[in-house]
């Protein structure tokens, strides 16, 4: 099978901008955004927002991403949102165990790839978190932690699904620190992470998207998306301004 389609680079709001913030975002940088056919661009808004940009994104060239779902479609789930929810706003994209999550709200593995599986399962575009913290890779970790996120994130998952499958390399150390990991550091990364998608889909894993995640700027965007492996990127921080966030969906 072929390697993955276009690049991918979503901004992710996390916790930040109200609705008429996240309108006025949009409405910055959709003229300023010169989108080439070689990737694709998303927003990831908070779930307040996700219908309030919507129609402002329609048929433009920036999607709409989430940053979690439920695993469930409906039922008594006291303020979860469900993929079917997602899916009639608009959204594409959902991010699955993102760090911050795994770490604040304690989600496991386990949540992980229910959410994988509903986002599939809902016609949604999983983008599943992983990554090290500082000891781990002090420790010589890493890899390991990567290996079992993966295996377990991805438990169930059928080959046939690999082309709307996105892994996020996101080493917890770089996020939010404006210390990004080296191309070096990534690319090692990256290949162990291709190399275990191999394992566990087959001749279907090279069609998965690996992006980076951790620190990205305007400053560092170019040389990390000339860096092999790398298929994409996840923005945290340098996205929540709409200039910044154009400069490097515009990456060069
Ligand atoms: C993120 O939120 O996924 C992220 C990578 O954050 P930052 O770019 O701020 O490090």
């Amino acid at each position: 099978m072929s390697g993955p389609a276009r690049r991918l680079l979503i901004g992710n709001w996390k916790m930040n901008l109200t609705v008429s913030d996240a309108q006025a975002y949009a409405r910055t940088l959709l003229p300023r955004l010169k989108v080439a056919g070689d990737r694709e661009i998303a927003l990831a808004p908070p779930f307040t927002a996700l219908g309030a940009i919507a129609p402002l994104l329609k048929g433009g060239p920036i999607l709409l991403a989430a940053q979690n779902l439920f695993w469930e479609d409906e039922g008594p789930y006291t303020g979860e949102i469900s993929g079917p929810m997602l899916q009639e706003v608009g959204v594409t994209y959902v991010l699955v165990a993102h760090s911050e999550r795994r770490r604040h709200l304690e989600e496991t593995d386990r949540a992980a790839s229910r959410k994988v599986a509903a986002a599939l399962r809902c016609g949604l575009q999983p983008v599943l978190c992983v990554g090290e913290d500082e000891m781990e890779r002090e420790s010589g970790r890493a890899a390991t932690v990567v290996q079992t996120q993966l295996a377990r994130g991805l438990e169930g998952v059928a080959p046939g699904a690999a082309p709307r499958l996105q892994i996020a390399y996101e080493p917890v150390w770089a996020i939010g620190t404006g210390k990004a990991a080296t191309p070096a550091q990534a690319a090692e990364m990256h290949a162990l992470i291709r190399a275990e998608l191999a394992r566990l889909l087959g001749e279907a894993g090279p069609g998965v998207r690996i992006l980076y995640g951790g620190s990205v700027t305007p400053a560092n965007v170019d040389e990390l998306m000339r860096t092999p492996g790398v298929d994409g990127a996840l923005v945290g921080g340098a996205s929540l301004k709409a200039d910044e966030f154009a400069r490097i969906a515009s990456y060069r």
